[in-house]
């Protein structure tokens, strides 16, 4: 083993969006910093995940649109999916990306170093036969598809949604295990291909979103002819001559030409040497405390490797407190109720701050006040065709401390929901703020006047 013939301040083992945005900001205050990957920078998000995936996405808002057409009286007629262009539309957008990320660890000055890097010591990575020496390393390993007891991802008609991204066909009909958020936006981007089943164990779509949003989308779905199962448990997968037959705890079977399994993604850190620098560990995730402090002192850890909430966004907020906390800066803990949340399937679910059921638990359900507001009386969403709700849950004669949206385009209003939600924001005085006519925002305007007593439309 050879020493790196520097050591730096900072060393970063995963270069994907939690363990990059430590870099760069580590590097931005000064902080010599080096960042090891293994496979390519930007990691799951980038390659893998949120970019890819809105790519197909739109690809198929593109496919819905042009079937809709005459709705809006324009002319035009679908013909089909051209999966191998579709690719090379994703493919661009994420090399594009990619290569704007490689310039700026580079002008950062950033030693970027390829390969598989093992936590050898509480101040040291091993990589490529060297020693990476650092005042503090920071673990952002990421996560990866899990799967269930049983049921083995084959890549080919049992896949992951790692596969999914690279199909170079458009699956005619599939079944897609679990209805989270990765589950829901791919049965939406391949309803707009395709057949789609959704197979959700719990009560509803998007389970962790309030009661109301998943309503929302389940009556979307089934209008726009997405298939769903709830309520019941996986048991098992059996090949079929042509695809794959999936049955249920209560003998209901489903058959489809490929099964997606989506029921959530583990942390990568078996073998990494984590364990043996006496690294706290719960069934694979490193445990950290609100500043992202591992119990070894010299170590922290960031990402979809600690038990946080699985967000790019997320990733970023905790790769920045830590560069920041080790640059000698003041740091505050993140609130994790007030980080936006999106689901970009059609129509979209979008949320900030606590449920309304949550919110009750806490307050009392005699002292949370909720209102809906339907985009059925929103211009915008009109001449768009869309249909959804804001809902908005306060607590009574106090702060909103919940906004859960749907419908198309709803993403772009969490902007404004995650103000109003992390300013305390009272209802009256969002009313009072003009909000442009008309948009989809004005939604959100007119939810705000409604709650504050005074509603317009
Ligand atoms: P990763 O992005 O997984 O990065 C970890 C990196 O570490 C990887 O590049 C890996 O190669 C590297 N690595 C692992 N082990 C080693 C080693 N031993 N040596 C060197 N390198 C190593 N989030 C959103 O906010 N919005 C979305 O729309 C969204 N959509 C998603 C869609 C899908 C299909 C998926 C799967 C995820 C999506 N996510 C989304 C979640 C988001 O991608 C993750 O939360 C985010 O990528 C986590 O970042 P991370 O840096 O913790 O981990």
């Amino acid at each position: 083993m050879t020493e790196a013939s520097d050591s730096f301040d900072l060393v970063v083992l995963g270069g994907g969006s939690a363990g990059y945005a430590a870099a760069l900001r580590g590097a931005q205050l000064g902080l010599r910093t080096a960042m090891v990957e293994k496979y390519k920078l930007g990691g799951t998000c980038l390659h893998n995940g949120c970019i890819p995936t809105k790519a197909l996405l739109h690809a198929g808002e593109i496919a819905d649109r042009t079937r809709d057409a005459e709705l809006f009286g324009v002319r035009a007629s679908f013909e089909s999916i051209d999966m191998a262009s579709v690719q090379r539309y994703k493919d661009d957008t994420v090399d594009g990306l990619c290569r704007g990320l490689t310039g700026l660890v580079k002008a950062r000055d950033i030693t970027y170093i390829e390969g598989e890097g093992r936590l050898s010591s509480p101040t040291s990575v091993d990589v490529n036969g060297r020693r990476v020496q650092g005042r503090h390393v920071l673990l952002a390993t990421g996560s990866v598809p899990k799967s269930l007891p049983g049921l083995e991802i084959d890549g080919n008609r049992i896949i992951s949604s790692d596969h999914a991204l690279v199909l170079d066909r458009v699956p005619k009909s599939a079944i897609v295990l679990g209805g989270g958020v990765i589950g829901v936006e791919f049965a939406s981007a391949w309803k707009s291909f395709g057949d789609v089943t959704v197979i959700e164990g719990l009560k509803h779509l998007v389970p962790v979103e309030d009661e109301n949003s998943s309503k929302l989308l389940e009556r979307a779905f089934r209008k726009r002819g997405i298939k769903f199962n709830l309520g019941t448990f996986f048991q098992k997968a059996e090949y079929t001559q042509d695809g794959v037959k999936v049955t249920l705890a209560d003998g209901k079977e489903f058959e489809a030409e490929l099964l997606l399994v989506a029921v959530g993604r583990g942390p990568v850190s078996q073998g990494l040497g984590y364990e043996e620098q006496g690294v706290a560990m719960d069934r694979g995730y490193v445990l950290v405390d609100e500043y992202m402090r591992t119990n070894v002192p010299t170590i922290s850890a960031v990402g979809d490797l600690v038990p946080t909430l699985q967000l790019a966004h997320v990733g970023f907020a905790e790769g920045i407190l830590v560069a920041e906390r080790l640059a000698g800066l003041k740091t505050v803990p993140i609130d994790y109720d007030g980080v936006p949340r999106v689901t970009y399937c059609h129509p979209e679910v979008a949320s900030v701050g606590i449920t309304e059921a949550k919110a009750k638990e806490i307050y009392g359900a005699d002292k949370v006040v909720a209102l809906k507001y339907n985009l059925a009386g929103n211009g915008k969403s009109k001449i768009l065709n869309t249909a959804g709700e804001i809902k908005l849950v306060q607590v009574k004669d106090g702060a909103v401390v919940g906004v859960h949206m749907v419908g198309d385009r709803m993403g772009e209003q969490v902007g404004e929901a995650q103000l109003i939600y992390n300013w305390e924001a009272l209802p009256a005085e969002v009313a009072q703020l003009i909000h442009a006519y008309p948009t989809q925002n004005e939604a959100m305007g007119e939810a705000h006047l409604a709650l504050a007593g005074k509603p317009l439309h």
